[in-house]
């Protein structure tokens, strides 16, 4: 027997400690985490922000009480304030004092990721948002009700900010979006789907200011104008969705850590510490499409992960397949999907690669009702053909056919082998 203690338990530790706890029922598990709740899906965020789901009630899958009844003892509104390393023993203060120290076996680390905070000034001013915790939409919500917020700026556009724009839109917000690369969504799609995209939000009312900046927020307490290199912008609200950073500020300095401050971790989730396993935001993946240590910060890598870091804390050996950080968006009936890496970021990293682009449609040609176009970029390596990158977009919500590439690109699959796969066909 076997005690395991993990630190933080949204989706990566739920995920190993339901693994672990379903595989062998003899390890005790002790769980940390900080937060008062657990399992939020931040997916669902803008939804709930946007009204698009009636409350935030189905965004949880998960309590304190669920992994208790399965064989956990979990202290939530916890927060593990150091570790030794050497004597394994974990360091814990709940909200109201108490303080813990637990000795452990072996150790998972899942705490996640932080927003990344622009170091410039007035971001401590009223109204100025950050989206990561369920709090933090909930505030967001209640601010929206608020007559006096008519202008909402959404800074970055990632897949997190070009979906809040919607959001905030439907709430009848005069909505703008600030970015530094010249268009939305850059580093998951090349430049014909993210103009698709830019060209979608601007015809539904939201004003794009792309290739700019940030140099300050201003304001008398509460948040009043965006500064940029490009201009200054009125602003009742602003969103910082500018990114997340890995939170690995316990043991920073005897792990072994990628070039952002991930923990590294290899194909069974262990760090360079003995017994120390790490999962979800705060640790490496590998990247399928470059053959390399990566960082993609997604649940759907989380979850992988904290199931093989389960299996292998409970004396079953499991190794990562690797990721091509697939991904997907839907805003005002704009379907994008993608995998792998992008033309762009090939040559930024100096793959050399060869792309193939096409538009199809959705049915046979002679089908009479709509037949929407589906616009698709494949980008294979020049030298070997093998599949590194996919991009579709459709009107028509063809987000499985992703998957296909995905698989490809995890299998080593070439241009060659892909063109004749047996695909069905059926009007
Ligand atoms: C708005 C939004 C939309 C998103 N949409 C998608 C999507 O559509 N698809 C997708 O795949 N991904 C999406 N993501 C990303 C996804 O939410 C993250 O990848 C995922 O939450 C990572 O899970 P995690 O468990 O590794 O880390 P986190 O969710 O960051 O959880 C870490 C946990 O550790 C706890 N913790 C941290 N430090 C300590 C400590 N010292 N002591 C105790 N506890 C601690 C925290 O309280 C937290 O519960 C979205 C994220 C956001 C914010």
């Amino acid at each position: 027997m076997s005690k395991i203690v993990v630190v933080g338990s949204n989706h990566a530790g739920t995920a190993a400690i339901n693994t672990m706890l379903s595989l062998n029922k003899d390890n005790e598990v002790v769980v940390f985490d900080r937060n008062s709740n657990i399992s939020f899906l931040g997916c669902g965020m803008a939804l709930w922000i946007g009204g698009q789901i009636k409350g935030s009630d189905g965004l949880f899958y998960a309590t304190k009480e669920s992994l208790e009844e399965a064989g956990a003892t979990v202290h939530t509104q916890t927060e593990v304030t150091d570790i030794d390393f050497d004597r394994k023993v974990v360091y814990a203060k709940s909200i109201d004092g108490k303080e813990y120290e637990e000795n452990y076996d072996k150790l998972l680390l899942a705490t996640g990721s932080i927003p990344f905070v622009p170091d410039i000034p007035g971001t401590d001013l009223e109204n100025v948002q950050q989206v990561k915790l369920y709090q933090n939409a909930n505030e967001v919500i209640g601010k929206l009700r608020d007559k006096n917020i008519k202008k909402v700026i959404v800074i970055g556009a990632g897949y997190i900010g070009v979906e809040l724009v919607e959001a905030f839109q439907r709430h009848g917000k005069e909505v703008t979006l600030i970015n530094r690369s010249t268009s939305t969504l850059s580093n998951y799609y090349d430049k014909p789907f993210t103009d698709l995209m830019d060209k979608t939000l601007k015809e539904n009312g939201i004003k794009l200011e792309l290739g700019q900046q940030l140099i300050e927020l201003k304001g008398d307490k509460k948040v009043e104008k965006v500064v940029t290199d490009k201009g200054e912008y009125d602003a009742d609200m602003v969103l910082l969705c500018i990114g997340f950073r890995p939170n690995t500020f316990i043991g920073r300095d005897k792990i072994k850590t990628f070039r952002n401050g991930a923990y590294k971790v290899d194909s069974k989730q262990m760090t360079s510490i003995k017994d120390v396993y790490a999962i979800g935001d705060c640790a490496t993946v590998f990247d399928n499409s470059i053959k390399e240590t990566s960082y993609i910060a997604l649940a759907s890598n989380a979850l992988r992960s904290g199931i093989i870091a389960g299996n292998n804390l409970s004396g079953k050996e499991m190794e990562s397949v690797g990721v091509q950080g697939s991904n997907g968006i839907s805003i005002y009936g704009l379907h994008l999907v993608s995998t792998g890496i992008t033309l762009n970021r090939a040559k930024k990293i100096g793959l050399e690669v060869e792309y193939s682009d096409y538009n199809d449609l959705q049915r046979a040609e002679f089908m009479e009702n709509e037949n929407p176009e589906v616009k698709i970029r494949v980008v294979y390596e020049k030298e070997s053909r093998r599949i590194v990158g996919a991009q579709m977009a459709s009107k028509y919500d063809m987000h499985m056919g992703i998957h296909m590439f995905s698989l490809a690109i995890q299998k080593n699959l070439t241009i060659d082998e892909l063109k004749l796969l047996d695909i069905f066909f059926l009007p």
